[in-house]
């Protein structure tokens, strides 16, 4: 072997550590190691002690599951993408890479750059420190194992990684530096820059990235520096990059004596910085690099779905103190690394609206860091009047003082933000749960207090009488069956726009008529039917959704029925994945996944259409239940071209309907989400826009009346589509446009 041969010719196949550090050197090192160490330890049990303070969060199964390399399967039973991650998710750096692949590739760099430097500094440690001294005090010689093949394969991993991983570092440097994509930007949403100053997370950020990339640099010298004080022999090619380094030295003319007295100088610059680096870590950005992996682990992103009940207290709702969150949103809070892009896709920021879910994420987490001992160093926000995150001391309200009001109302619980954080945070939970602290206050705009007050009286929020739920089928020739007093196949829970809108009720009376001529059995709960509390339970209002889930349940129970089909992805949701746990589990279907099987099947017929539309995922169905084929195929199947929108599927945008925002004030947004959606659509050069959602009905069609697109494009429910392609020919099409 190659190594044999050196060894043979008189050449040691290794390298010296310590060269040139005399014995009080020796001793400096270990005692600035030691105190290194020591304040890595101790910042870090200042980071565990704040999570203790924390409730339990239920998530050890997740943990362990991730561990043992298995993820559960998404809400939607295994369509979406799965709840948690794996122990491969982290490894991949899967999340980081999601929609960004060049950051991805660097990030990956970066993360396992970094494990093969620490796994070569404990090896050389365990050699050093361990392996010498015993072979000392055991067999009376000094012995190691850093030499020969084992040496040649550790030099050139981590020489190869060391290179990649500051290849990255310049890439991020750049990316940030240069490039300076918007999303890194660290303006708030819609306040005046006056009012705060973030130069310190900005400068955390550089101190992180500039410590990294100077440790890496002074690494590549140190080691090129050796090399050529070795006198460059032919084993150190298996050190590429750090040889690239020495021969450079060497054109420059430096010899090896020369290099001798710059070799120790670097020694002591690369020790200085990674003692000061490891020392640095728990006070700084440098935690996410352990934090992610364990927000990662611990990650379960059915939260948003089926969101947690509230604190077991006695007469409390809401969040009021750091151990009221658990300690997930304790570490959700820490593990924000600041990459923007929840705060690039929130509708309410895009609206205008004073919401940033990466802003409420830091706000909480400088709140909870100052409310706990604080000890983060950069990375903070400072404001001359000691409002918002830095109102802390008795009497601060979390929700009010530290989080403010409208930013809490401003949340449509679009999903969009948990969807695209790559270290698994979950926003939305979080924000409910100060949502309930102001219901119990009675916090909250005169209008949704009165959709609440109709929902506790009534059942639904237009403040209709139960009687007239069902009144929509007046209009058909047919009756459908009350599924208290038959069995049926299929129970059609319709939902209180479905049912109490006047511009909704066509719609409604023709999907009846579609399934019927399908062949579909299915009933109605008919007056029993209450709202099924999806949106009420997201504004914050546990009791009522408690309240409303009950009745629903009962009669539910009462009912004869196989399967439920909803017209409404949001009781879809509840029905789905909250019901359940409260003895209600049913298999639950969104209506275009029937029409879809109906279309399929060949149990309706229709005529090819031959539009060109373009289609819009309902949050609730797309990105919380995984349901993004289904419309597509109704679409296909009624020979529509269909062109996408740029935000489409789990990434769809929000129409700003929902989280009970569609009975709260919008005049205070610059743009409603929904006039920003249906821009986006007018651009694609499509006649119409479907829509698979009773609720975005009204919401779009009011945005293409207010943006002045109601004369080029047509809002339509896909059932008016499955309809006019079922009727003959004859018949006039244009009047069942809804625009
Ligand atoms: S759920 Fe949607 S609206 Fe709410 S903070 Fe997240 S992205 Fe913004
Ligand atoms: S919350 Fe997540 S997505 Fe948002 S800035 Fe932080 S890490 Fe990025």
């Amino acid at each position: 072997m190659l190594a044999d041969k050196l060894v043979a010719a008189g050449i040691p196949v290794t390298r010296v550590v310590f060269q040139d550090i005399g014995p009080v050197g020796k001793a400096i090192f270990y005692a600035a190691a030691t105190v290194s160490i020591a304040v890595f330890c101790w910042g870090m049990w200042l980071r565990i002690r704040k999570y203790r303070r924390g409730r339990p969060a239920g998530r050890w199964p997740t943990v362990r599951q991730a561990l043992a390399g298995r993820s559960r399967a998404g809400s939607a039973g295994g369509i979406g993408r799965p709840d948690t991650a794996t122990i491969g998710t982290l490894a991949s750096n899967k999340t980081i890479g999601r929609g960004d692949r060049a950051l991805g590739i660097a990030h990956f760099f970066i993360f396992w750059g970094f494990i093969v430097a620490f796994a070569a500094t404990v090896i050389l440690t365990i050699d050093v420190d361990i392996v010498r001294n015993l072979s000392r005090l055991i067999v009376g010689h000094e012995d190691s194992f850093f030499h020969g093949p084992f040496f040649l394969v550790y030099t050139f991993t981590v020489d190869t990684m060391g290179f990649a991983f500051l290849l990255s570092l310049i890439y991020m440097a750049l990316r940030r530096g240069v490039r300076r994509p918007w999303r890194l930007g660290y303006a708030r949403a819609h306040q005046p820059e006056a009012g705060y100053s973030r130069k310190r997370l900005v400068a955390g950020d550089w101190v992180f990235l500039g410590l990294l990339l100077a440790i890496l640099v002074t690494a590549y010298l140190l080691t090129g520096l050796r090399i050529l004080t070795q006198g460059m022999p032919w084993f150190t090619l298996f050190t590429p990059f750090g040889r690239l380094v020495a021969e450079m030295f060497a054109a420059f003319g430096m010899s090896p004596a020369g290099a001798v007295t710059a070799h120790t100088i670097m020694w002591w610059i690369h020790a200085s910085l990674a003692l000061t680096f490891v020392a640095y870590i728990p006070f700084s950005k440098a935690m996410h690099m352990l934090l992610d992996m364990a927000n990662l682990l611990a990650t379960d992103r059915g939260t948003t779905p089926n969101l947690p009940a509230p604190v077991p207290a006695q007469g409390q709702a809401g969040y009021q103190q750091l151990s009221d969150f658990t300690w997930k949103e304790l570490l959700d809070l820490d593990a924000c690394t600041k990459c923007g892009r929840c705060h690039e896709v929130c509708p309410a920021r895009t609206a205008g609206a004073p919401l940033s879910p990466r802003d409420l994420i830091l706000d909480l987490r400088q709140w909870a860091d100052a409310s706990s001992g604080g000890h983060t160093l950069l990375d903070r926000e400072q404001r001359p009047d000691r409002t918002g995150p830095l109102a802390v001391g008795a009497g601060t309200r979390i929700a009010g003082d530290v989080v403010a009001e409208r930013t809490l109302w401003s949340c449509t619980t679009c999903m969009h933000c948990v969807e695209v954080c790559p270290v698994g945070i979950e926003h939305v939970p979080t924000i409910v749960q100060l949502r309930r602290s102001l219901v119990d206050e009675g916090t909250m705009d005169p209008t949704l207090q009165t959709a609440l007050q109709n929902l506790a009286t009534q059942g639904n929020s237009f403040g209709k009488s139960a009687r007239m739920r069902a009144r929509w089928v007046k209009g058909l020739d047919f009756q459908i069956p009350d599924a208290r007093k038959e069995p049926v196949k299929y129970l059609w829970f319709v939902g209180d726009f479905a049912s109490f809108d006047d511009r909704l009720q066509e719609n409604s009376r023709a999907l009846a008529r579609i399934l019927t001529a399908g062949g579909v059995d299915f009933g109605l709960l008919y007056d029993g039917e209450r709202n099924a509390g999806n949106d009420v339970r997201r504004v914050g209002e546990e009791g009522l959704f408690e309240m409303l889930a009950e009745h629903n349940i009962e009669t539910l129970r009462e009912a004869q029925f196989e399967e439920i089909f909803t017209t409404d992805p949001h009781s879809l949701n509840t029905l789905r994945n909250e019901y359940p746990e409260r003895g209600a589990s049913y298999k639950v279907w969104h209506y275009t996944e029937l029409l879809a099987h109906l279309l399929e099947t060949g149990a309706i017929q229709v005529r090819p259409l031959g539009y060109k539309v373009t289609y819009h995922d309902p949050c609730y169905l797309a990105r919380y239940n995984g349901v993004t084929e289904a419309p597509r195929r109704v679409l296909r199947a009624l020979g529509c071209e269909l062109v996408e929108m740029p935000r489409n599927g789990v990434n769809t945008f929000c129409c700003g309907a929902g989280g009970g925002r569609i009975w709260m004030d919008d005049s205070y947004l610059a743009e409603r989400p929904s006039e920003n959606r249906i821009a986006e659509a007018a651009a694609l050069n499509v006649s119409q826009f479907i829509v698979a959602c009773p609720k975005d009905v009204t919401m779009y069609s009011d945005a293409a009346k207010t943006t002045g697109h109601d004369g080029t494009l047509a809002v339509r429910d896909i059932t008016l589509l499955v309809a006019e392609a079922m009727a003959h020919p004859a018949e006039p099409l244009a009047a069942q446009v809804t625009a």
